[in-house]
C-alpha cells in the first residue's frame, strides 16, 4: 500500500516527467528511481488533455491536504500551478510575458525605464580608462581582464579547492560532495549545473565565452559553492533523505522555485565573504595566480557590478521580442544603445530568451536577486540563506518574510 503522501508526490513527479516528454529539458535534473523515468520514456507524449485533467485533479487534491506542513504545501501548489500554465503553453494559447511570468514563476515582472541603464553608463563614463566611444572603453576593458583558457583550467582547482572549504565551514552539508568541471561549445549561457543526486553534479563552462581574470569565481560560486550544487545537496539531504519529500527528487526549468535558485546562485558569492574578503582574495590569490598583479580590484569589481545591473536590460528585451513583436535588428540596436553590447552578444541574448523554456526564464535571475536583497537587508543574511538552501520556498514565502521581518523591527 502506498502511502496517501507518497501517492501524491509521485503523481508530480510522474506528471512533470510525462510534460518532459512534451518539453525535453523541462525536468532540469531527476535523481528518483529510473523505472520512473524510463516508464515515462516509454509511454511517450501523453495526450495533452490527458496531463492536464491529471494536473488539475493533483492541484485539487493538495490545495485540500491539512495534516501536511504548511510550506511544503504551498510550495507544491506553486509548483503545480507553473505545470498548469506549462500546458496551456503547450497547448498553443498565448498570454502576456506577465500572466506568464506570474504563474511560472510567482513574480511580476516590470519593464525598467531606460534612465536606470543611462545612470549606469554615466557611472562608467567615469570609472574606465578614457579615449574612443563609452563601448569601445568597455570593450577594452573587458579584453585588458581576459584570461586563456589554460589559466581558467589552472586556476579551477585551487578555485573550486577553496570555495568548497568555505562553503562547508559556513552551511555544513554533507562532506561526501563533489562536482566535476567540463568545458563546452555552442551554448547560450555561460556555465550549467547540473545536479547528479547523491550530492554530485557536473557543470559545464562555455569555453566559446571569454572568462575575465574574476568570472571564474563568480561562477564557481553561482553553480556550486555555494550556489546550485550546494542547495540541491542540501535539498536532498534534509528534504528527501530526513523528510522523504519526493517532489525534491526533480527540479523543473519552469517554476517558481527557479527564483530562489538563481536568487540563491547570484547572491552566493557576496553570502560566502564580504566585500573586502573578496577584494583580499582577488588581490592577494588569484591576481597573482593569473600574472595580473598590475590590474587594480576595485575598479574591476566595480565595473563587474555595472555591467550586471546593466544586464537586467535583457528583461526589456524580453518583452520586445515577445509581447511587443519586435524585429530582431530593433532588438539588437536597443541592447547596443543600452547595455553597450556588441552586435555578437546582443544576437547571444535574443538567442538565450527564444527557446521555448527561457521565454520568460531571463526575470529568475533579477527577480531572485532583489528579493534576497531585500530580506537581507532587514534580517540575517547567514540564517536565511542557509533556510533558503535546506527549505521548500517560494517567492510569495520571502515576501511573507519579509513582511514579517518588518512587522518585528
Ligand atoms: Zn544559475
Amino acid at each position: 500500500m502506498i502511502k496517501e503522501n507518497d501517492r501524491l508526490d509521485q503523481e508530480f513527479i510522474r506528471l512533470a516527467l510525462g510534460i518532459n516528454e512534451h518539453l525535453p529539458g523541462y525536468v532540469d535534473s531527476y535523481f528518483g528511481p529510473a523505472e520512473w523515468s524510463q516508464a515515462a520514456q516509454q509511454a511517450g507524449k501523453l495526450p495533452l488533455t490527458e496531463l492536464t485533467q491529471r494536473v488539475d485533479q493533483l492541484a485539487g487534491e493538495v490545495s485540500k491536504l491539512d495534516n501536511w506542513d504548511a510550506q511544503r504545501r504551498d510550495f507544491l501548489i506553486h509548483q503545480i500551478g507553473a505545470m498548469q500554465m506549462t500546458l496551456r503553453l503547450l497547448a498553443g494559447e498565448t498570454v502576456s510575458l506577465i500572466e506568464e511570468a506570474q504563474a511560472l514563476y510567482n513574480i511580476q515582472p516590470a519593464w525598467k525605464d531606460e534612465a536606470y541603464f543611462i545612470e549606469y553608463q554615466k557611472w562608467l563614463d567615469e570609472s574606465l580608462p578614457k579615449a574612443g566611444s563609452l563601448r569601445e572603453r568597455l570593450e577594452g576593458w573587458q579584453k585588458s581582464i581576459e584570461i586563456p583558457i589554460e589559466t581558467t583550467r589552472e586556476l579551477l582547482p585551487f578555485v573550486v579547492g577553496t570555495l568548497r572549504e568555505w562553503a562547508h565551514k559556513k552551511f555544513r552539508f554533507p562532506e561526501d560532495d563533489s562536482f566535476m568541471v567540463e568545458f563546452v561549445s555552442d551554448q547560450p549561457w555561460m556555465a550549467y549545473n547540473h545536479y547528479l543526486g547523491e550530492y554530485k553534479s557536473r557543470i559545464e563552462i562555455n569555453s566559446d565565452l571569454p572568462m575575465q581574470v574574476h568570472g571564474l569565481v563568480i561562477t564557481i560560486a553561482h553553480e556550486g559553492y555555494p550556489g546550485h550544487h550546494t542547495e540541491l545537496c542540501l535539498k536532498e539531504s534534509r528534504l528527501v533523505r530526513q523528510m522523504d519529500y519526493h517532489e525534491h527528487l526533480l527540479t523543473l526549468i519552469n517554476s517558481p522555485w527557479c527564483v530562489i535558485a538563481e536568487g540563491i546562485a547570484t547572491s552566493a558569492l557576496e553570502t560566502l565573504l564580504t566585500d573586502e574578503e573578496l577584494e583580499d582574495f582577488y588581490r592577494e590569490e588569484i591576481l597573482p595566480r593569473a600574472g595580473m598583479t598590475h590590474l587594480d580590484v576595485k575598479t574591476i569589481l566595480g565595473i563587474s557590478r555595472a555591467e550586471r545591473k546593466m544586464r537586467e536590460l535583457w528583461g526589456n528585451a524580453a518583452f520586445m521580442l515577445h509581447d511587443q513583436k519586435k524585429s530582431k535588428q530593433e532588438i539588437v540596436s536597443y541592447l547596443q544603445k543600452y547595455e553597450l553590447s556588441t552586435e555578437q552578444e546582443a544576437d547571444r541574448a535574443i538567442q538565450f530568451m527564444s527557446g521555448p523554456l527561457d521565454r520568460s526564464y531571463i526575470f529568475t535571475y533579477t527577480a531572485g536577486y532583489d528579493l534576497l536583497e531585500e530580506l537581507f537587508s532587514i534580517a540575517d543574511r547567514n540564517k536565511y540563506f542557509r533556510r533558503l538552501l535546506e527549505e521548500p520556498v517560494t517567492p510569495g514565502q520571502i515576501r511573507e518574510w519579509i513582511k514579517n521581518e518588518s512587522v518585528s523591527d
